[in-house]
């Protein structure tokens, strides 16, 4: 972090606590899930796990949980992520999309998001292996609602197709931040004509919901703000989310700026002006936060 740039009060995390976290807790010590909520002690978890309702609270919403599929060490390299990087990481494990279905659907979320790392060391870049555990838990558990937060295929727009049409209710895709910004944020392997293509070609498939997100405070400026949420009407995208970067470590990209509360409300009004369906503005919001109840709220808007 720059040091000029101190850390606001409004950022500072609260102790997540409530019934139906520590059941879920519980169940996936047994189940043996990699959740990325644990992972990365992501403060969230209270209000996501609860199903809303403050991280004191039982929410009447729909618990959402994030697990991660094709395991920790990504072939890409961004500067924002605390993620491992290999060029050869660990091949996926094919029982994977079963296993983590049969335990998913054993367990009490409402609404899972699967994501993983960037894998272009695949074929596909793990496009099958997605598709496989969207099915597997659809057979298992026909109500309960994924949604996918992957990768860009490296633009292969096959294997993007692949996945929208295995079943799952919602594909998402992060662009991450502006297009000026892009090659200082993102891999370069990323790309923000890339993102956009990714996210066009999901809307696609019949009834698909899409989504993605980006950070704010990398140095972004407010028009540039606005022409990335223009460019993503335009492609189609349903819900956008906008949370505050963070730095995970000294050796990652500084914090340019703590976005305020109010300036994130800014966001959240002009986003729903523009059209999206939903948009979760907000210091720390982050791309699956509370999933489950905004993607039903979208719905019924
Ligand atoms: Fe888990 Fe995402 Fe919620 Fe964090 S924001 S607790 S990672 S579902
Ligand atoms: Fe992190 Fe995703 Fe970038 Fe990999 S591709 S380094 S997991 S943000």
């Amino acid at each position: 972090r720059d040091p000029s740039v101190k850390k606001p009060a409004w950022l500072r995390q609260r102790a997540p606590q409530g019934e139906k976290l520590a059941k879920l807790k519980e169940s996936i010590t047994t189940l043996k899930l990699n959740t990325v909520c644990e992972e990365a002690q992501c403060p969230n978890i209270g209000e996501c796990w609860n199903g809303g309702g403050g991280a004191g609270g039982e929410g009447d919403g729909i618990a959402t949980a994030t697990i991660m599929l094709l395991g920790d060490t990504c072939t890409r390299g961004c500067r924002f992520c605390a993620v491992a990087t290999s060029r050869n990481p660990a091949p996926a494990d094919p029982m994977e999309p079963e296993n983590t279905a049969k335990a998913i659907a054993s367990w009490g979320v409402g609404y899972v998001v699967l994501t993983s790392v960037d894998r272009d060391d695949m074929p596909d870049g793990g496009s099958d292996h997605f598709a496989r555990t969207v099915k597997a838990l659809k057979t298992l558990k026909p109500d309960i609602l994924v949604e996918c937060l992957v990768s860009d295929f490296r633009g292969d727009l096959d294997a993007v197709h692949h996945l929208a049409s295995s079943g799952l209710d919602v594909f998402a895709h992060n662009i991450e931040t502006v297009k000026r910004l892009q090659r200082i944020v993102r891999d370069p392997r990323a790309g923000y004509d890339q993102s956009m293509a990714v996210l066009k070609h999901a809307k696609t498939v019949k009834g698909m919901v899409t989504k993605t997100s980006i950070m704010l405070g990398l140095g972004e400026r407010d028009e540039e703000i606005k022409q990335t949420m223009l460019d993503l009407r335009d492609v189609g995208v349903d819900i956008f989310t906008l949370g505050q970067y963070l730095q995970p470590t000294p050796l990652h990209l500084t914090v340019k700026e703590y976005v305020t509360p109010e300036k994130f409300e800014y966001w959240k009004q002009y986003g729903e002006s523009i059209g999206f369906r939903y948009v979760a503005s907000g210091p720390l919001v982050r791309s699956s936060y509370r999933a489950g109840e905004f993607f039903i709220e979208s719905m019924i808007r």
